[in-house]
């Protein structure tokens, strides 16, 4: 008998009843340090007492009105991620995938509008994740992703991984525009060499495509940087967050250069719940205190901490591990066991870790995750590994 829940997850016997900063319970007082922070979600920690804050003061004021009217804390988190950014304008939606619903879209107008409306093609990468929309899966174009849903979206176009003759073959003068993660994520913490990030800049000027980043994953605070592309010193056209800009309540957006917004005029798209006082309060909050310089700084060292924890790890159970890779707090183990074997063999030391492709342990915690919290993490990873020894 099919389960009262559409059995789409491959769920862990665990449920966890509270959080508080790196720690979640079980109903029976079990706590377990999680490094998966909801899949990069609760950037400040579970139940994050400013962030409680926000949402218990808004939830008193008033939930939700419609896009019919204006909504003063949408104004405000849109003001502060144009300050913040490369961005002119923003649109807010309530996941990623919605977000990649919108930056498919405005490509495309943004040509239509251009008196181009044959450019149409999207340039993606192997091994990227946007969501699970039919537009998304397309971008995607994986089996994994694709089989038996289509017919798909069409005008979607992958490149192999790394395959810079390829994706100058690919990028014509019919691509809309290059969506890109500037560190894949569900691809397994791929990150995009920063002279690549800047040669696909350089080619996207040279061909007028549009270059949309998608920082879903990689974005707000999560590298160190406020995104993960100024580390790259390149800015895109478009760019797609959620995750952690809610930390945690639903929450995502596209911004944009005033130019590749223009066709997004009165009418051409608009969501129920996208931009509600809600999670926008929530998403200011979060900004004001993850953009603060002081705050990264800390990412960075704690990053840095992490890592070279990480780097012993490795070299003391080289049966298990392969390498270390990724940027601040978005770390890949690249496992020589399978990845979800580590991952239950982490739920055995009360540690929540997160598996990805390419045989990729994830690594993603909250932000504020404290030093003693990164050396608890790591000596329960290390009684994980021993555990795992053949
Ligand atoms: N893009 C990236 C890079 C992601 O990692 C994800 C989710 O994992 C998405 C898009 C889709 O976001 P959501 O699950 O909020 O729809």
């Amino acid at each position: 008998m099919i389960p009262s829940i559409l059995p789409t997850y491959n769920r862990a016997p665990l449920a966890f009843v509270k959080g508080s900063g790196s720690w979640l319970e079980t109903a029976d007082g079990t706590r377990y340090l999680d490094l998966g922070a909801g899949i990069a979600v609760n950037a400040l920690g579970h139940a994050n007492p400013q962030l409680v804050e926000a949402l218990t003061a808004q939830a008193a004021k008033l939930w939700h009105v419609s896009n019919l009217y204006e909504i003063p804390e949408q104004k405000r988190l849109a003001d502060l991620l144009v300050d913040q950014t490369f961005a002119d304008t923003v649109f807010f939606t309530n996941s990623g995938t919605e977000a990649a619903e919108l930056v498919v879209k405005m490509a495309r107008k943004f040509w239509y509008e251009q008196g181009d409306p044959d450019r149409v093609e999207i340039v993606t990468f192997e091994g990227a994740f946007h969501g699970r929309s039919s537009a998304a899966i397309a971008a995607a174009g994986s089996e994994k992703m694709t089989k038996g849903f289509g017919p798909l979206l069409p005008g979607f176009r992958q490149v192999k991984w790394g395959d810079h003759d390829g994706l100058r073959a690919a990028v014509t003068n019919r691509t809309a525009a290059v969506l890109i993660e500037p560190i894949q994520g569900e691809g397994g913490i791929r990150p995009v060499p920063d002279q690549c990030l800047k040669g696909l800049r350089d080619l996207c000027d040279e061909t007028g495509a549009l270059l949309i980043f998608d920082e879903v994953q990689c974005g707000v605070g999560r590298t160190g940087k406020l995104f993960a592309h100024e580390w790259a010193g390149v800015t895109p056209d478009i760019m797609m967050i959620a995750k952690g800009i809610g930390g945690g309540f639903p929450l995502g957006a596209v911004l944009a250069t005033e130019k590749a917004a223009s066709g997004m005029t009165a009418g051409t798209h608009g969501s129920t719940y996208g931009g509600n006082p809600l999670g926008c309060a929530v998403g200011a909050r979060v900004l004001e205190i993850v953009a603060a310089p002081a705050f990264l700084a800390e990412v960075n060292r704690k990053a840095a901490l992490l890592r070279q924890k990480l780097e012993g790890l490795v070299a003391a159970h080289p049966d298990v591990f392969d390498h270390v890779r990724g940027q601040g707090l978005m770390l890949g183990l690249k496992c020589k066991a399978a990845p979800a074997d580590v991952v239950k063999a982490g739920y055995d030391q009360k540690l929540l870790t997160v598996p990805a492709a390419d045989n990729v342990l994830r690594l993603l915690p909250a932000l504020n995750i404290t030093d003693e919290e990164i050396a608890e993490a790591v000596a329960r990873l290390n009684r994980a590994a021993t555990a795992l020894r053949p």
